[in-house]
């Protein structure tokens, strides 16, 4: 064995242990394992959920958000806010199922897709295939990767280059921005 194979193999037994010690399914090891969480992400809906497609847009004004949505609502989805870390009862959630946009409920990542970062916001190493739109913000000092719902153009967070492997991503989502929608339907 290589020093190369060895220090990998010891990667992956370390963070497939972490997966482990949390109670979550083993990690994908390949991006063919993504492909696949991405491709039967439906087998973790509930029966009874009708997805919205992401080709329907959902176009509101800022008055119509207002009234759907509460007041920390509409501060992260319509004007880019950012929940307190650790303030989602969602960091928590383990059961399978899939993770719906609060402001338009398209199904944007499954229970597979989620791990605990320990940022204090729900994390996601990829998502369900082309429910996003990305645009760089400037906020901070160093730009950042912004990511929002492509049906209703709520923001959810952002996304980093320090995910676990095979796709190095972290989707850094606010709790307040999601719905869960368990797979055994009831909430
Ligand atoms: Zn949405």
């Amino acid at each position: 064995m290589t020093r190369r194979k060895l220090l990998q193999g010891l990667l992956l037994a370390s963070v497939g242990g972490f997966f482990a010690r949390n109670g979550i399914a083993a990690p994908p090891a390949s991006m063919k394992d993504i492909e696949n969480l991405q491709k039967n992400w439906r087998a973790l809906l509930a029966k009874d959920f009708k997805a919205p497609p992401p080709s329907e847009p959902l176009k509101l004004s800022k008055e119509e958000w207002r009234k759907r949505l509460d007041a920390e609502q509409f501060q992260i989805l319509r004007e880019e806010g950012t929940e307190r870390p650790g303030s989602s009862p969602l960091n928590d959630e383990k059961r399978p199922g899939v993770f719906i946009c609060l402001g338009c409920n398209l199904p944007l990542f499954t229970s597979e897709m989620k791990y605990e970062s320990g940022t204090g916001w729900p994390s996601f190493f990829t998502t369900i295939s082309g429910v996003f739109g990305t645009r760089t913000d400037y906020k901070l000092i160093w730009p950042r990767t912004e990511y929002h719902c492509i049906r209703c153009g709520g923001h959810h967070g952002h996304v980093f280059d320090d995910g676990p492997p095979p796709t190095g991503k972290r989707w850094c989502n606010n709790g307040v921005a999601l719905k869960f929608v368990p797979k055994s339907g009831a909430v």
